[in-house]
């Protein structure tokens, strides 16, 4: 058993999207069992998604604007994600803990073993782990951001959209009732009901419901299957000359992000087709299909399960690189789902993990880090 205050720092780890009750009572624990608490605010440093819809500054905010009495023993670290790379990302909370200079003997990581998601919790043998028992229900993110975002977008005749609707339509947003805030009020400390009313009023909201409605109207097509849809997508990464691709989307998921062209595998089509295909429809690429078929240089499988929020996903993304040339770049022009096409120079590019669609800039970073 420890005495209270026996750890020099306790460390808290989740993305807290957003700060609900469950939060709050687990970081009050760690404030009893330790001198100063470090919070790594996971999942930062990404555009906003229904699944992470505040920035790693908001959710400080949140936390300490429900903790004012704890400020000066409170301490963040915003930490990306590595999908692909669990030591990598091991690494980055270990720089931050060792920053604090506490020896990791007196250093304590306190998690609540919620699900299978809470794997990490035991990624760190050398500090103790201090479980969680729980003091305030199930309270979870994931159902706050449901009652936040759902059933809010209408139709002009006031139906749910559909998914073809998104591109044809004008959608309008509905006014949350009474009770949706009454169910919030329950599991949200005061200070981010405040932080939430204010944000209902941004752009960004409205972006964030129209991706919620979007995903569950697309979701719900698979819904009672036994074997539900596992996609295959193609991806391409073309580098020349110290540029990279990009295209820009242009509708729901992630209308607005950028991407590396790329798509649905059809039916009837071999994997390298599929690339050129989506490659040539969606930058109009002004390079003969033969040239870039054959600047192919290495391929990839993305598979992890988390990457998409349309459903499971599994991407062959493929390395074409360009010879420089006296001309320049290649011609482009956005087309098919492309809002626009871009040459990106890669000192920009691989700097541009917020405004990146799903794990394309870990894909990204695959294939140039070592160019
Ligand atoms: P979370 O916000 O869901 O939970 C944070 C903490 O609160 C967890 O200990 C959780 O169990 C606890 N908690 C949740 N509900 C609770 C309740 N009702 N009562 C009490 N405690 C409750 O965050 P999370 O998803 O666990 O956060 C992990 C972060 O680490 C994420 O950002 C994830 O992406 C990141 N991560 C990244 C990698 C990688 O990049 N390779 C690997 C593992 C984790």
């Amino acid at each position: 058993m420890h005495r209270k205050d026996s750890y020099a720092l306790a460390v808290v780890i989740g993305r807290f999207s957003p700060f609900h009750n469950g939060h709050l009572a687990l970081v009050r624990h760690a404030l009893a069992l330790a001198d100063q608490v470090l919070i790594v605010l996971g999942s930062a440093a990404q555009p906003r998604t229904v699944k992470n819809p505040f920035l790693a500054a908001e959710r400080e905010q949140m936390i300490r604007a429900c903790l004012p009495d704890a400020a000066a023993r409170l301490h963040f670290a915003a930490l990306p994600d590595n999908l692909y790379s669990d030591q990598a990302w091991v690494t980055g909370v270990q720089r931050a803990v060792d920053a604090s200079g506490a020896p990791a003997t007196r250093v304590c990581l306190v998690g609540y073993e919620k699900d299978e998601s809470s794997y990490y919790l035991k990624m760190f043998p050398q500090w103790r782990l201090e479980p969680f028992a729980l003091t305030q229900g199930q309270v979870s993110a994931t159902q706050v951001r449901d009652i936040l975002f759902a059933d809010l977008l209408e139709t002009a005749d006031g139906k749910t959209p559909a998914t073809e609707d998104f591109a044809t339509q004008p959608l309008a947003l509905k006014k949350p009732d009474a009770g949706r805030d009454m169910l919030l009020a329950s599991w949200l400390p005061a200070a981010v009901l405040d932080f939430i009313r204010a944000f209902r009023r941004t752009d960004a909201f409205e972006q964030l419901v129209r991706e919620h409605t979007f995903l569950q109207t697309y979701r719900s097509q698979f819904v009672g299957l036994k074997y539900p849809p596992i996609f295959v997508t193609v991806d391409a990464v073309v580098v020349q000359s110290g540029h990279v691709l990009l295209v820009q989307r242009g509708a729901e998921p992630g209308k607005g992000l950028w991407a590396l062209p790329g798509g649905f595998l059809d039916a009837n089509e071999r994997i390298a087709d599929a690339v050129i295909r989506e490659l040539v429809e969606e930058t109009r690429i002004k390079v003969p299909a033969k040239v870039l078929r054959g600047s192919i240089k290495a391929s990839q499988v993305f598979d992890h399960p988390g990457r998409s929020q349309r459903g499971r996903t599994i991407t062959h993304a493929h390395l074409i690189v360009l010879e420089d040339s006296p001309a320049g770049l290649p011609e482009i022009k956005g087309g098919s789902d492309a809002r626009r096409a871009r040459w990106v120079p890669l000192a920009v590019a691989r700097n541009m993990s917020e405004s990146f669609f799903e794990d394309h800039g870990s894909i990204l970073e695959h294939f140039v880090a070592n160019l």
